[in-house]
């Protein structure tokens, strides 16, 4: 960074404050991490000077000998991660991953169905306001408010009475284990595509503590940045066989909806996937998984509503209709505390999506950081304190300012950039 700090002070000086918050305060957002120092230097190197449009051994520009060497062996490595024999590692991000897919497999004006935003689905499953549901017909389903599980007889009712020619499974708040056999089995049924995107628990896949979805779904997607750690990017896989499939999805990425690769992060996502298939990785997504769980038996023990009961991944989601208290009041409390979660729609929340009536709590990033399941649940009781003064109207000043001083020492013990992440 010196050379950055002398000739753009301004910018450097932001970064720095950046990289300090992030030492200093607790990452609770489910789908972020801490990449590898390897990742970063693979991700911060020459390749982003390289134009190479198009794939490996087929490109629009001259000198891609040693990027088709860097994009083989990704594709390679992803296959062998997932059990998968067709990868795209090209897609820039997971919203663009399934952008391209509904480009390959479904048309404008086609009926999709997808797990709503408000139930724990991501906006590119058919949100009003995204693309997905913008120039699609799409149809959602959700969670069953008495269970806080997926409405699996609700999807299979809305698939056999629209007849969706893609339905999508995943999502970006769900503790528990989705049956990807029930969601492909009414796909064959009503004739439709299982596309999945496992964007969140795709490192829990890979470490095969979470069901994989690659030998149900006809595609599946992913960004390569959350619980796989990687860099920020997206990517697409199959294990369908089928290699008219697998063209419609190239052709949908590269020319269909993206230009140039960005090599450098492709370079990236080929050493994560390196890392992914140590036995570290194995170890660290147990424990980000016994974190989750025990941080979500002290909400319990509290008195706070889990959503689902617990965790089977790496998030769960806390309800505070009960306490009266909101998403946005207690994520504004918590950040006074050094603590960062996001606010989340919970199951019947009466409140508006800015809103809301509930966290996600996610344990991937402390994990990383070397927080050991005592220390996550003496988190967790840091947390339910000041969400029991919230509710409880008294003056919350004091316990941030105790709480925020536990966050310092904690994370003192634990530097993101020491030993725990090489
Ligand atoms: N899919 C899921 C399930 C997600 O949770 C997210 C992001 O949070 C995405 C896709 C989008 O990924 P990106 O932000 O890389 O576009």
């Amino acid at each position: 960074r010196a050379r950055l700090a002398q000739y753009d002070t301004l910018l450097a000086e932001a970064m720095t404050e950046e990289t300090a918050r992030q030492e200093a305060h607790i990452e609770l957002i489910a789908s972020e991490n801490y990449t590898s120092k390897v990742v970063m230097e693979a991700q911060g190197s020459q390749l982003t000077n390289k134009y190479a449009e198009g794939y490996p051994g087929r490109r629009y520009y001259g000198g891609c000998e040693y990027v088709d060497k860097v994009e083989a062996l990704a594709i390679e490595r992803a296959c062998d991660l997932f059990s998968a024999n067709y990868a795209n590692v090209q897609p820039h991000s997971g919203a663009q991953a399934n952008a391209a897919v509904f480009m390959a497999l479904v048309s404008p004006g086609d009926t999709v169905l997808g797990m709503s935003l408000a139930h724990g689905g991501h906006l590119t499953h058919g949100a009003a306001p995204n693309f997905s549901g913008k120039h699609y017909n799409a149809v959602q389903y959700g969670l069953k408010p008495e269970t806080g599980e997926i409405d699996y007889e609700e999807m299979e009712r809305l698939a056999r009475e629209h007849r969706p020619k893609m339905i999508i499974a995943g999502f970006s708040a769900y503790s528990r284990v989705v049956d990807w056999r029930r969601f492909r089995a009414i796909a064959d049924e009503v004739g439709a595509y299982l596309m999945v995107d496992m964007a969140h628990v795709a490192g829990l896949v890979a470490a095969g503590l979470y069901p994989s979805p690659v030998p149900y779904a006809h595609v599946v997607t992913t960004t390569t940045h959350k619980t796989l750690r990687g860099p920020r990017g997206g990517l697409i896989l199959s294990a369908d066989g089928d290699e008219s499939l697998y063209k419609k999805l190239n052709g949908a990425v590269f020319p269909g909806q993206q230009g140039g690769p960005l090599m450098h992060v492709i370079a990236a996502k080929a050493v994560a996937f390196k890392e992914a298939m140590n036995q570290d990785f194995v170890r660290y997504q147990q424990k980000v998984i016994d974190n989750a769980k025990a941080m979500a038996a002290v909400f319990v023990e509290r008195g706070y509503d889990v959503v689902s009961g617990g965790t089977d991944d790496h998030l769960f989601l806390v309800s505070l209709i009960r306490q009266g208290i909101t998403g946005k009041d207690a994520d504004a409390a918590l950040g006074r505390a050094h603590i960062t979660v996001n606010k989340n729609t919970v199951p019947n929340d009466p409140q508006s999506p800015f809103v809301t009536s509930g966290l996600r709590i996610g344990t991937p990033a402390v994990t990383t950081r070397g927080f050991d399941a005592d220390e996550c649940a003496e988190l967790a009781e840091w947390i339910c304190d000041i969400l029991d003064e919230l509710a409880a109207g008294v003056d919350t000043t004091h316990i941030e300012s105790r709480v925020r001083a536990n966050v310092a020492e904690v994370c003192a013990r634990h530097p993101v950039y020491g030993a725990a992440v090489t």
